[in-house]
């Protein structure tokens, strides 16, 4: 019998995971998918290691199933596909980790307490990681699940990139910059040693671009600075997110206009970003297709943003080497690509048009001062990984 890890993308309206048999040691990524919609009209979809769909299941509008029973049923499904196979582990995406997880953990009930005080910090993230290792510790208390975080890979950070120009007392209650999407970058740091051990020991910009999107400065596969902070707001314009915003602005939406907090969360986490600023769709392919002006005016504000963050991440590293675009929209969006690009030509950064308009891996030009290469990135894959490594460390206490 062959053994097998689960990853689980555990948030508020769907859950995203993967099967993992590990063969050779190694995760090798058997079928996968998504609970959509959930708290609406769940609907679940499983693809195999192809791609193919080989299950899928609709529930009711309106059906309004907790996580534990989609997680149920879910689990159900796992255990008579993967028959020939044992479960050894479930790791977890949970987003944040706080000031004390630098790497991934085995959660026990001190561990799961220590990781909802960190509720406050990602109230809308958080407690949905959380209720999905609680629905998998009632189903099966003995399996080993491993909390993988989206902060850890900043643990590398300098202070000074952590900081906020807070009174000081305001850090010591948690209040700094922790950073966000650590899974994707910590998978493309390692698939760039892999595919370009030169660049991966230098200096890179990578850029998570989909609904939610950050860059990340990372030198020699460890991160300098990062465009998210304290929340996943900060940074990038988003799909509707602002990105970052003057403080004033929330302080006049307060005062002058009595807006409450939970309205300006709306305000700041649902209504704007992309979806804001062009009046018509928070998705980037819609955009594109409309001819209305302001649509045009949302992906511009987009792109000036993205390159004025990266200009400010190059200078946290002293220089570029190499750009990384990862993600939706980094994966499969050349117009964007190209126009990124374009306000980074100071760099000595020329994009390859043909090999940019077919997403290829590399689409700089042979004498780019700077490479540029897309990466698809796959946080169930590092989830696998750290899971197995927690594992095998534990395993081997003493090598
Ligand atoms: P999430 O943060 O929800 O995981 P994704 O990484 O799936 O988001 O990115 C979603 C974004 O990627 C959307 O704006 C979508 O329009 C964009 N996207 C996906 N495929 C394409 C494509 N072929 N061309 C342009 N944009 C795309």
């Amino acid at each position: 019998m062959s053994q097998a890890i689960i990853s689980l993308n555990s948030g508020s309206s769907s859950i995203k995971f993967g099967l993992f048999s590990l063969e050779g040691g190694v995760p090798v990524h058997a079928a996968g998918g998504k609970l959509e919609k959930i708290g609406i009209a769940p609907q679940l979809t499983i693809r195999d290691g192809e791609g193919s769909i080989i299950a899928e299941k609709e529930w009711p509008q309106g059906a309004s199933l907790t996580h534990q029973a989609l997680l149920d049923d879910l689990y159900d499904w796992a255990g008579s596909h993967l028959a020939g196979h044992e479960i050894i582990a479930v790791g977890h995406r949970v987003v944040h980790g706080g000031a004390d997880f630098a790497a991934p953990v085995r959660v026990d009930a001190a561990i799961l307490a220590r990781l909802e005080a960190l509720c406050p910090l990602a109230p809308l993230h958080q407690p949905h990681n959380l209720a999905a290792i609680r629905a998998i510790a009632a189903l099966s208390p003995d399996l080993p699940q491993i909390a993988c975080f989206d902060t850890a890979f900043h643990h590398a950070m300098e202070p000074v990139a952590t900081r906020l120009a807070l009174p000081r007392a305001m850090s010591d209650r948690g209040i700094r910059r922790y950073g966000f999407h650590g899974l994707s970058y910590d998978y493309i740091a390692r698939r760039l040693r892999e595919i370009d051990p030169e660049l991966a020991s230098g200096r890179v910009i990578a850029g998570h671009l989909g609904n939610g999107a950050s860059l990340c400065a990372i030198h020699a596969g460890r991160s300098v600075d990062t465009t998210m902070g304290f929340t996943a707001l900060d940074g990038l314009m988003m799909g509707t997110r602002s990105g970052a915003l003057d403080p004033g602005v929330v302080i006049h939406l307060m005062k002058q206009e009595g807006m409450s907090a939970d309205e300006i969360e709306t305000l700041l986490y649902r209504e704007s970003g992309l979806l804001g600023v062009s009046g018509i769709s928070s998705d980037m392919r819609t955009l594109h297709e409309s001819d209305d002006p302001r649509a045009a005016e949302a992906i511009a504000l987009f792109v000036w943003r993205a390159a004025r963050e990266a200009g400010a991440l190059i200078s946290a590293m002293g220089g570029i080497d190499g750009i990384v675009f990862t993600a939706g929209i980094g994966e499969n969006d050349p117009v964007i690509r190209a126009a990124i690009a374009a306000r980074l030509a100071w760099t000595g950064l020329e994009i390859d048009e043909a090999a940019n308009r077919a997403n290829a891996p590399l689409i700089s030009t042979p004498d780019s001062r700077v490479t540029a290469r897309v990466i698809p990135t796959d946080e169930e894959r590092m989830i696998a990984l750290h899971t197995l490594a927690t594992l095998q460390a534990e395993a081997t206490p003493w090598a």
